[in-house]
């Protein structure tokens, strides 16, 4: 059996923390296994769905490296939607409901009043076609009830271990709205079986639609795939992540520099058993990945430890990963300058304010002219490699009589107008005698 996963969001927003796990989560386990991830978009609400937002996801399941092998819109299934419908109405397991929400709420009230659990009556079963007639005549439109079988419904849940529903304990699911539009339930079910899905992997939010959507399987007799329901993440506070927060969508993440890398390596092992960590590629996430590690706890996403993971991950990338972006910010210093700068990113564009140092222009930072002066007379002459660096401090310290800070922090601010940075044993080369020289003599290089 080939492994097939889908992962289904609806085009009704940008991809955010939140949904990028599920994302990952499907596409690692699918990766690991050699099957399929299919991207799907459950674009059958048409009011809120639109297609720029399903280009944006587009873009963004590609910018975090994550490849499909078949992309599905929902609107062009609903031919295949209608016949599941017939058919389920032909044995006799959707009915239609007549009762408005208000109606329904009442009911739920009163059930919860005399300490009943509130679950949907099925008065709607006991209507005559006459009846039914004639609530139409008054304008009323009738939505669609999935009629359960009563009984016990189980699934050996991938992160949850052994599960099972009482189906009497549930109300029979409404699949199509008084308006026509169907609920995710029925489209998701008829997609499932016709790609061949395997493994349907979701957050735990939809623990409660496992149990209708197995019944729904078996009722169009299709064995049900594997379901496996990862844990939520919350804000950092524990707080329920918001939707409107920049840092946590794909956009926001993509506009503050951070790389696809660090914010797969962050969803996918954050609310895990592995420590968070940067990983180098998708292939090494992959190769970790396993639903035992994930835990039943919600996972805390904190765009502050995404930026110092990113930092991490920038330490240790190679620099193939990255030539191509930085020669596109115009840093033409090749492997030696990532070298010696990448330990030093927080974003990679960072690096622009060490090509400057390296390359120039720069205005010295000089705080005792003489000395800089006399550093300036004692550099040796190039070519210059990573031990030039204690020769001429030790030279400078014989002459001047300066250690330590006094002796180090007055060079770095001239040579690179900063007080931090990179070791300047690996910057010195790089920046050259000319542009070294200059600098100590106050000139901007
Ligand atoms: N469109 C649904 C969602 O975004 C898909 C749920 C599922 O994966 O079954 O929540």
């Amino acid at each position: 059996m080939t492994v097939t996963v889908r992962f289904a969001p609806s085009p009704t927003g940008r991809l955010h923390a939140g949904n990028i796990r599920t994302a990952l989560i499907n596409y690692l386990f699918a990766r690991k296994a050699g099957g399929n991830f299919i991207l799907r978009l459950d674009d059958t609400d048409k009011e809120r769905s639109t297609e720029a937002f399903a280009r944006g996801i587009e873009e963004d399941v590609s910018w975090l490296g994550i490849e499909w092998a078949q992309l599905v819109h929902q609107s062009d299934r609903l031919a295949r939607y209608e016949a599941a419908v017939e058919r389920l109405k032909e044995m006799g397991r959707l009915y239609p409901a007549y009762e408005t929400p208000e109606e329904l709420e009442l009911k739920r009230k009163r059930q919860l009043a005399r300490g009943k659990p509130p679950v949907y009556d099925r008065a709607a079963l006991k209507f005559s076609d006459e009846d039914k007639a004639k609530l139409e005549q008054e304008g009323r439109k009738p939505h669609w009830r999935f009629k359960l079988e009563p009984g016990d419904v189980r699934w050996n849940d991938l992160v949850r271990g052994e599960q099972h529903v009482d189906a009497s304990s549930l109300s029979d699911p409404v699949l199509i709205r008084a308006d026509g539009t169907y609920l995710y339930t029925l489209p998701s079910v008829v997609d499932d079986i016709d790609l061949g899905v395997t493994h349907v992997i979701r957050g735990e939010d939809h623990v409660a639609n496992t149990a209708p959507q197995i019944q729904l399987f078996e009722a169009f007799g299709a064995t049900p795939p594997a379901f496996g329901h990862h844990n939520l993440l919350v804000g950092a506070n524990g707080q329920a992540l918001s939707k409107r927060d920049r840092s946590l969508a794909i956009e926001g993440m993509r506009a503050d520099g951070i790389e696809p890398l660090a914010v797969t390596s962050y969803a996918a092992t954050v609310g895990t058993s592995d420590p968070v960590a940067p990983h180098a590629s998708l292939d090494e996430l992959a190769a970790a990945f396993d639903f035992a590690k994930l835990s039943r706890a919600p996972a805390r996403f904190d765009p502050r430890d995404l930026r110092l993971l990113n930092a991490k991950l920038l330490h240790m990338l190679p620099f193939g990963i990255v030539a191509e972006r930085l020669e596109a910010m115009g840093i033409s210093g090749g492997e030696p300058f990532w070298e010696a700068v990448g330990g030093n990113l927080e974003v990679l564009s960072d690096a622009k304010t060490w090509w400057a140092v390296v390359a120039g222009p720069l205005d010295p930072v000089i705080e005792d002219a003489g000395f800089c002066a006399a550093a300036a007379d004692l550099l040796p002459p190039e070519p210059w490699d990573e031990a030039t660096w204690g020769a001429w401090t030790a030279a400078v310290k014989a002459k001047t009589g300066a250690k330590g800070k006094a002796l180090f922090q007055p060079l770095r601010l001239a040579l690179t107008g900063q007080s931090h940075g990179p070791e300047l044993k690996v910057l010195l080369p790089l920046i050259g005698e000319g542009r070294a020289r200059a600098r100590l003599e106050n000139k901007i290089a």
